[in-house]
């Protein structure tokens, strides 16, 4: 199979200073992506609509300062992971000492030395992508490619708490395919494993908003997070998902379901106030999910949670 370049790492340079954005980003756009940001506003938006691999970033600058552009990064999970190397004209150690404790990967002091520059930059990248490849492989199911139990862990708690935050619903499908061990028995484990990756596919293409995030749960279980999402088009999604896999016919002849792989799923969705643990919305789901089961398979039971009036 032909191996796909590596896409260029980004870097984004915050210097109040034109100059010195200018003389960066000449040496450095010959490796990578260069954006710059003249402020630390401009600097925070920036990294939020297009995540850099690494930030290079001044301290001394008007309205907000580097240290406070870093805490906030640093802050935020969903951005305490870039790498920022402050590069200032402040040379005094403990100005070096509170920038590598503020959660700098390092420390450049002006007049800088590009060379220097360069070399430092190139470290910490080549840092930044073994540790993105690493964040991949553990985040992923080595069979379908889907993003694992793990990673669904850490999203819905983000998700929980961005829903909170937004005062807005939050809805999880949780579905398993139907009489699989009966698939598995007949067919063959390794045709089990081809049909996990099929039926994956098939739910990665019936997902359409890019927020949308599904996961394998767990043996023949998967699992979709669907943010800002009520019950009712959640359900939607669930029956659309239950359908493009019936539609597509995968033989089973040893279900009592239909002649052809099918799954069952359960929905459940919070409105925006009602106070459970996210650990309960997934109890919930499952709860409907075995309904669906027990409801004859190839179906979708929803739940919603009544609102909470305190
Ligand atoms: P139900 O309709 O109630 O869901 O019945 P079921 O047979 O699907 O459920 P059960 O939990 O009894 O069996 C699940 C089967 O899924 C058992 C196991 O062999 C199979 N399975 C789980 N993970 C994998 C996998 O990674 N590869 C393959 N090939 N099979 C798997
Ligand atoms: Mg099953
Ligand atoms: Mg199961």
């Amino acid at each position: 199979m032909e191996q796909q370049p590596a896409p260029r790492q980004k870097i984004l340079l915050v210097d109040d200073t034109p100059t010195n954005l200018v003389i960066l980003g000449d040496e450095l756009q010959h490796e990578y992506e260069v954006f710059v940001a003249t402020n630390g506003f401009h600097a925070l938006k920036m990294v939020s609509t297009n995540p850099p691999d690494l930030i290079l970033l001044d301290i001394m600058m008007p309205t907000m300062d580097g240290y406070e552009v870093c805490r906030r990064l640093k802050d935020d999970p969903e951005t305490s992971g870039i790498p920022i190397i402050f590069i200032t004209a402040m040379d005094a150690e403990e100005d070096e000492a509170r920038g590598l404790e503020a959660g700098a990967v390092d420390y450049i002091t002006k007049p800088f030395h590009l060379p220097i520059v360069r070399a430092r930059v190139r470290t910490h990248m080549e840092l930044k992508r073994k540790t993105d490849i690493l964040q991949t492989l553990s985040s992923r199911d080595g069979l379908t490619g889907l993003f694992n139990r793990r990673r669904f862990d850490e999203v819905l708690d983000l998700e929980w708490r961005r829903a909170a935050r937004k005062r807005q619903s939050l809805s999880l499908i949780l579905l398993d395919i139907d009489e699989f061990k009966g698939y598995n028995d007949n067919y063959g484990h390794l045709a089990g494993d081809q049909c996990l990756q099929q039926v994956a596919a098939i739910m990665t293409s019936s997902l359409r908003r890019a927020c949308d995030f599904l996961a394998r749960y767990g043996g023949e279980e998967f699992v979709v997070v669907l943010p800002d999402t009520d019950v009712d088009q959640a359900i939607c999604v669930a029956e659309q998902m239950r359908q493009a896999v019936a539609k597509q016919h995968i033989e089973h002849a040893f279900s009592h379901v239909a002649p052809y792989i099918t799954i069952s799923v359960g929905v459940v969705s919070s409105k925006p106030g009602y106070a459970i643990q996210h650990q309960e919305l997934l109890e919930l789901a499952d709860q409907a999910m075995y309904r669906a089961k027990n409801s004859g398979r190839n179906c979708v039971v929803s739940r919603v949670l009544p609102h909470n009036s305190t």
